[in-house]
């Protein structure tokens, strides 16, 4: 029993929400390819008394007094993203990964600047020009996108097509050029990015939000010191709490930290900050870079396993923590939308996605992204990857057969139970 649920006890409604979640993640399978389980010390610094302090402003530079304790947790927290990522500078208060690219933006751009950056249905994310995003009203967005499929085994396609980020480079001149995907599967290599941006005069972004954990633990290449900034969310593969963190070099700091406040946020929340630090900290041990070189083997093994079973990997299968999947070969009538309902109802969570070129909508989908960061947390290695491959396949032949559904469900159970990621927590 933790702390927070015995103060919960005064909130029995909030309390009883809280318990059925924890069950949630306890007894089903998270593949999500966004989410992770923190670790009870991350936990506990975001449930802190931090949240109770104001401290607009940067350590020793406050709006308001009290804040020589913030101070400290706040510069540990930078401190600690510096020494891990090997930066020069880190701003560690956007409220989330979206408050830390429109912050970089707001940082390098004058309004009505191009930015060159991933398609939507590409894999780009909503602040990489989506005209719902408020993004779209201060910066024009000019889009590149992945290579065509193609049926050569060695040369699968589906990759970021250089030629046509350095054409639309050179054409369209833009101010920044970002590098970064929600649902991108290959390892994104920052110097050809650099190398074109550098032929334009052009930024150059790296959005890390998913990667992350797997820069800090070395299972890919680091964009920093190559790009000008580089933009990530603490809760992805880095396995800390929600929120987001830019970093930069010495001459950017000034312009992105205002950018942050009191360009965009107001009080930064310091007990986020402080699960921050606990998340650093833990990224920058050994077991760490067992954990992003494992979450990565399981990717790869998931990928095997459904390939064999009659699906299509987009881009031919994957070197990080997630998969898309293209379910049509497996079954024309499959939508996304479809396969994510069905899968939800045995227990596994996913979400649809649009593969590239997708000819349905992106609510319906043709695709399924998975993600292995979260279940490697919970001890999952390649064997069970192979079990979860085979649920998931029983699944979606299963569609109408609800005996054969709760089967699988009973079975996701037992496979969760044997890989609690809070053993320690009741519901
Ligand atoms: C998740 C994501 C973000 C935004 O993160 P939020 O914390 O949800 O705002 C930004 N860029 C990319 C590429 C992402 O995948």
């Amino acid at each position: 029993m933790s702390s927070y649920d015995t103060a919960l006890a005064a909130d029995p409604e909030v309390a009883s929400l809280i318990g059925q979640e924890l069950n949630r993640q306890q007894t089903t399978l998270q593949l999500i390819a966004s989410e992770n389980f923190t670790s009870p010390a991350v936990l506990a610094a975001s449930g802190s008394v931090l949240t109770n302090k104001y401290s607009e402003g940067y350590p020793g530079r406050r709006y308001y007094g009290g804040n020589q304790i913030i101070d400290e947790v706040e510069d540990l927290a930078r401190t600690r993203a510096t020494d891990l990522f090997g930066a020069e500078h880190a701003n560690v208060q956007p409220h989330a990964g979206a408050n830390a690219n429109l912050a970089a933006y707001q940082a390098l751009l004058e309004p009505g600047a191009t930015i060159l950056a991933m398609r939507l249905d590409h894999g780009g994310h909503l602040t990489h020009g989506s005209p719902a995003s408020i993004v779209s009203k201060f910066w024009r967005f000019v889009s590149y996108g992945v290579t065509p499929e193609s049926h050569d085994e060695a040369n699968p396609g589906e990759v970021i097509d250089f030629d046509q980020v350095a054409h639309l480079a050179k054409t369209e001149k833009p101010a920044l050029i970002v590098a970064g995907s929600t649902a991108y599967a290959r390892v994104i290599d920052p110097r050809p990015f650099r190398e074109i941006a550098d032929s334009v005069g052009a930024l150059f972004m790296f959005d890390a939000a998913h990667p992350a954990g797997l820069i800090a633990g070395g299972a890919h290449p680091s964009p920093v010191g190559i790009a000008d900034v580089v933009t990530l969310t603490t809760h992805k593969t880095l396995r800390g709490p929600r929120g987001g963190a830019i970093l930069c070099g010495r001459e950017l700091a000034k312009k992105i930290d205002s950018a942050v406040f009191p360009g965009l946020q107001g009080g930064p929340l310091e007990h986020v900050i402080a699960a921050k630090a606990v998340a650093f900290a833990e990224a920058a041990k050994p077991e760490f870079r067992q954990y992003a070189a494992q979450i990565v083997v399981n990717a790869a093994a998931l990928a095997d396993a459904l390939d064999g079973q009659g699906f299509r990997l987009v881009s031919g299968g994957t070197d990080n923590h997630m998969l898309l999947v293209d379910l049509r070969p497996f079954d024309a009538d499959l939508t996304g939308k479809e396969a994510q309902e069905v899968l939800d109802r045995a227990g596994i969570t996913c979400n649809r996605n649009t593969i590239p070129d997708d000819p349905r909508s992106p609510f319906l989908t043709s695709g399924l992204r998975l993600g292995t960061a979260a279940e490697t947390t919970a001890g999952m290695g390649v064997a069970e990857m192979q079990v979860v491959a085979d649920l998931i396949v029983r699944t979606l032949e299963a569609r109408t057969d609800e005996g054969e559904i709760a089967a699988v469900r009973s079975e996701v159970g037992a496979l969760c139970a044997a890989f609690p990621p809070y053993p320690d927590l009741v519901a």
